[in-house]
This record gives structure tokens, C-alpha cells and sequence, in this order.
């Protein structure tokens, strides 16, 4: 079976559609670690820490021991 649309979307319909892509803005928090906004459910990308563990090098600590 292809995906073969019965009838042609109207531009009005096309554009109404569309008016709902990315309508929200992503849901930021606040690190409880460093007190920066990170994304919800993310590693944050400032002091790499996620559920107060620490599970990524950050880039800053990645050019201080030069690999
Ligand atoms: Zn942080």
C-alpha cells in the first residue's frame, strides 16, 4: 500500500495545520545542581548532571584534561 493522498489539501487547510507545529515553547526547569534552566527529562548541559548524579563530562571539564 503507498501513501497516496485521495485529495489535494487545500492551502487553508495546509496552513491551519500547520498553525499548531511547535505552538508550545520546550518545558524548561531549573537544575537543582548549578540553579540553570535546562529541558525537562535532560542531562543538564552545564554541570552534567542528571537526577543528582553526575553521568556526563561537560565540555568545559573535557578541555581541562586534554584528551
Ligand atoms: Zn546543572
Amino acid at each position: 500500500m503507498t501513501g497516496v493522498p485521495k485529495k489535494r489539501v487545500s492551502q487553508r487547510h495546509q496552513g491551519e495545520r500547520r498553525s499548531q507545529i511547535r505552538l508550545k515553547l520546550p518545558s524548561l526547569v531549573t537544575c537543582p545542581n548549578c540553579h540553570r534552566l535546562r529541558l525537562q527529562h535532560h542531562v543538564c548541559p552545564s554541570c552534567g548532571y542528571y537526577r543528582g548524579r553526575k553521568v556526563i563530562e561537560t565540555a568545559a571539564e573535557r578541555r581541562r584534561s586534554q584528551r
